[in-house]
């Protein structure tokens, strides 16, 4: 099947009819809709589709577990995100083994096609929880215990789909036997478009991470309670992201809070408490912790002015990534050999590649996002640009797999 074939078949599941955004969580009935189309698509290719102990799917092209080149991305996405997060890289994939193989390429070494779970932690709140899991960045007996906005651990929505959380952890026999990961993604931004290129290479993955910040007031009655005997959780929390939003403009890094909680959730009361999520960014680790801490002491400061109290863990950390200069130039001059004009780009988007960087030879390809908007159901990018992405990886592919 062509690429637009394939895309065709994925686009339904997990869309919410309402919102025309994706809710496609981990160990979710469209979850394993995603992993059945996956598994179906690959085994018809010929791949070998193996789910893995962190319930990640591998897909294999040739025998050999050594020196085996990976590619892939993810199939979760964000509350009512965009189609092609993940998935592009997923779909391209399984479309450039098939352009690979009508051509009679036969590889060298091992092609595996890899679908990793829980990239975005929309559901588990880490996010690349897969490939943390199999690198050994996350402890499995953490992982497990992890919880969904209703209170259901990793482990049980795993059982509930079939697979056993106990088995999770590092994978190294995995890892060893990798020589290089590509992932393919569409651009998360936009800097393409002014260059006028369909597809770029990344330089590296900005440092990046979550904070959950949990404001502590009095419940009270929005009818009764005299203003200035209230302890409202609400009027620190606000302050606190006009704050975020200066810190990050002054530091030249990014944060944001996407995610806020106001309990017990009465239209007509004080809410007893706020629990908000921070994701802050930046060029450089020590940018980062400026930025956080910057928020961080502004939200106490407004916290003692409204008898609030707050109390502030960081969810997640990811340091600054550097892919591999050596693979990146390599792929570099196979696209410039076909006349591809690919530009080197730096990202504030973590990825299961950014992760994987730590032990295995890692590059990402950029595919073009006109308008730049991501984990939007407004994402997109067009045909004629995923198709040259399909047509670039494929000649990756068939470099590195010979
Ligand atoms: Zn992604």
């Amino acid at each position: 099947m062509t690429f637009a074939q394939l895309w065709h078949e994925l686009e339904p599941l997990g869309r919410d009819p309402g919102t025309g955004g994706y809710r496609r969580y981990s160990w979710t009935d469209a979850d394993a809709q995603c992993r059945a189309w996956f598994t179906a698509q690959a085994t018809k290719l010929g791949l070998a589709v193996e789910a893995d102990n962190n319930g990640n799917l591998w897909a294999w092209w040739g025998d050999t577990r050594e020196n085996a080149i990976a590619t892939g991305s993810h199939l979760d996405s964000v509350p009512d995100g965009g189609g092609y997060d993940g998935a592009l890289g997923v779909v391209s994939a399984l479309a450039a083994v098939r352009m690979l193989k009508d051509k009679n390429f036969y590889p060298e070494r091992a092609v595996v096609l890899a679908v990793f779970t829980e990239e975005e932690g929309a559901r588990f709140r880490v996010p690349c929880l897969g490939s943390r899991l199999m690198i050994g960045a996350i402890d499995p007996g953490v992982a497990r215990a992890l919880t969904d906005d209703d209170g259901i651990t990793l482990a049980e929505a795993m059982a509930a789909a079939g697979a056993d959380a106990s088995l999770l952890g590092p994978r190294d026999d995995l890892l060893d036997g990798m020589a290089a990961f590509v992932e393919l993604h569409v651009e998360q931004g936009r800097a393409l478009a002014p260059m006028d290129a369909a597809l770029g290479l990344a330089e590296g993955i900005w440092p990046h991470g979550r904070w959950r910040l949990d404001f502590a007031g009095r419940a009270d009655h929005a009818g009764t309670a005299r203003l200035a005997d209230r302890k409202d959780p609400m009027l620190p929390y606000a302050r606190t992201v006009l704050a975020a939003r200066r810190a990050a403009a002054c530091n030249s890094a990014l944060a944001t809070f996407g995610k806020v909680i106001a309990e017990p959730g009465g239209a007509n009361g004080v809410p007893s408490a706020v629990k908000a999520w921070l994701d802050a960014r930046a060029p450089d680790e020590a940018t980062l912790e400026k930025t956080v801490t910057s928020v961080r002491s502004a939200a106490e400061r407004f916290c003692a002015e409204h008898g609030v109290t707050l109390n502030v863990r960081p969810e997640s950390y990811t340091p600054v990534v550097r892919f591999d200069d050596a693979l990146r130039d390599r792929l570099a001059e196979v696209l410039a050999a076909a006349g591809v004009n690919a530009p080197v780009l730096p990202t504030g988007a973590g990825h299961d590649a950014g992760v994987l960087a730590a032990r295995v030879p890692t590059a990402m390809l950029f595919v073009r996002n006109p308008t730049g908007v991501s984990h939007s159901p407004a994402e997109h990018a067009d045909l004629a640009d995923c198709e040259a992405g399909v047509r670039a990886l494929a000649l990756v592919l068939e470099d590195l797999a010979r």
